[in-house]
């Protein structure tokens, strides 16, 4: 069925969900190959947090050879061990600690976007190839299938994995009918060096922790504080994020990144006059503006020996944290269904199993993120939007004085991490 050397499979996207894909595959024997368009692997956007739960932990001890799991674990930064909820003067309305769980292999984790991609590059020189930017696939009547780059090059393989992101080019010729919808909320983010005159302004009990503010109007702030202890990784550092709905911003076509941070902090005169400060000291050349989008709801198609993982499918807003989670356990699923192909599964069927499973979680994943972010919701309205959050409050409140409901809460977002382990222990939640 395959030619001499077994099944090839191209993956377009050297991404969270392609690397992990590409080593998984490999430690199996089979034949890969990765293209990304990026000139060179640090040429990538910008390096924000992401966290990694234990279903991404997994996914990656899973696929990666010991050696470049035990780098990746190295380059990551002290995780976080609360959830610290506040409002915008940072009142606290909810603290909750999840403690650390010392197996590397189904922990929380916390990593920088570019810490993580050199780490997973380890090992996969003959794999990789970056300046390849993929732009349509074609079918070949042998059943194969060749990739088309933009340098006039092309790559045939028996299976094509779209691993290309939220624009993925895969995905708009394989699915045209796939949508991706605005959610309606714009985001700022900027980072800053963690030094001790900064640590003074970080809300109570950020350090340590993931610290989201509650303000008026459905704003909302994210804090994340990054110390890395193993050396040479990064620079501590305090990254930011401030959201809100589309219609409360200016227009910002053409800004500067320092104009853009000078949007926030006009948008925010009322807040704690710390917080504002970590928004003026973010070093410009790290602000950046997104406006956050999500996939909507897929209707079933025939597999074949093209396929997708990760945001090119189930693109999600970061409001559960979970994107990047899905693609890895994407990554790990379709390495277990090629790797039975690989030893005489039909590859369709193989593929057809993976994308069954893969659509269920990948878009319980996407809808509870919108939960999470929808720039339409009430709490951005003008007058019931203030009635919503002051029941928000009240909700997180009452939850915090009341340890069965404190721990119920911290086991319900567990669940969503953690799909392994029934145990959702959660280790105190004092
Ligand atoms: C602000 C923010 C915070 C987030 N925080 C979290 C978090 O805490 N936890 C979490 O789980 N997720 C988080 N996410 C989501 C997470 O980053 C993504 O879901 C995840 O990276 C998706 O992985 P992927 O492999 O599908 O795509 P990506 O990691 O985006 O990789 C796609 C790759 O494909 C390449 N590519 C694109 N087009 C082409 C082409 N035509 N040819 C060749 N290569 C191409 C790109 O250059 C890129 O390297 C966050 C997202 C945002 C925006």
């Amino acid at each position: 069925m395959f030619g001499k050397t077994g099944m090839r499979v191209l993956i377009i996207g050297a991404g969270t969900g392609g690397l992990c894909l590409a080593h998984g595959l490999k430690k199996a024997g089979v034949d890969v190959a990765l293209f990304e368009r990026d000139r060179t692997p640090r040429s990538m956007l910008i390096g924000y947090r992401v966290g990694i739960s234990p279903d991404g932990s997994k996914a990656l001890h899973t696929c990666l050879p010991p050696d470049v799991f035990k780098e990746f674990v190295r380059t990551t930064a002290r995780p976080a061990t609360r959830i610290n909820m506040r409002t915008e003067k940072y009142k606290e309305l909810f603290v909750g600690e999840f403690g650390h769980n010392p197996d590397d292999t189904r922990s929380e984790k916390s990593v920088s976007r570019i810490a993580m991609r050199t780490a997973l590059l380890n090992g996969l020189d003959d794999v990789v190839r970056f300046d390849k930017t993929f732009t349509h696939f074609s079918r070949n009547d042998d059943g194969s299938v060749t990739a088309f780059f933009d340098d006039g090059t092309s790559e045939t393989g028996d299976v094509l994995v779209g691993a290309d992101g939220a624009q993925s080019r895969v995905r708009r010729q394989y699915l045209p009918h796939a949508k991706i919808a605005d959610t309606g909320i714009t985001t700022i983010a900027g980072k800053l060096p963690l030094t001790p005159e900064h640590v003074k302004l970080l809300p109570p009990k950020a350090d340590g922790g993931v610290t989201l503010l509650y303000g008026p109007k459905g704003a909302f702030v994210i804090v994340h504080v990054m110390r890395f202890d193993g050396e040479g990784v990064e620079d501590d550092y305090i990254m930011w994020g401030y959201a809100a709905s589309h219609d409360k911003f200016p227009d910002m076509k053409g800004m500067t990144q320092e104009q853009l941070k000078q949007v926030v902090l006009d948008m925010t005169p009322k807040f704690h006059p710390n917080l504002r400060e970590l928004f003026r000291l973010a070093d410009p050349e790290t602000v950046f503006e997104i406006k956050v989008r999500t996939s909507e709801p897929l209707e079933a198609w025939e597999s074949s020996n093209v396929t997708l993982i990760g945001d090119s499918v189930h693109l999600m807003t970061p409001g559960r944290g979970i994107g990047a989670n899905t693609a890895l356990r994407d990554a790990e699923l379709l390495t277990r269904k090629l790797t039975e192909a690989h030893h005489g599964k039909d590859v369709v069927q193989a593929i057809s199993e993976y994308e069954q499973e893969m659509v269920k979680y990948g878009f319980e994943a996407v809808l509870a993120s919108r939960e999470q972010m929808d720039g339409n919701g009430v709490i951005h309205k003008p007058v019931i939007g203030r009635v919503v959050l002051a029941f928000l409050r009240t909700f997180l409140r009452v939850t915090n004085a009341v340890p069965a409901l404190k721990r119920r809460m911290l086991t319900q977002d567990a669940a969503l991490r953690d799909h392994v382990n029934s145990d959702h222990e959660v280790v105190h939640a004092g």
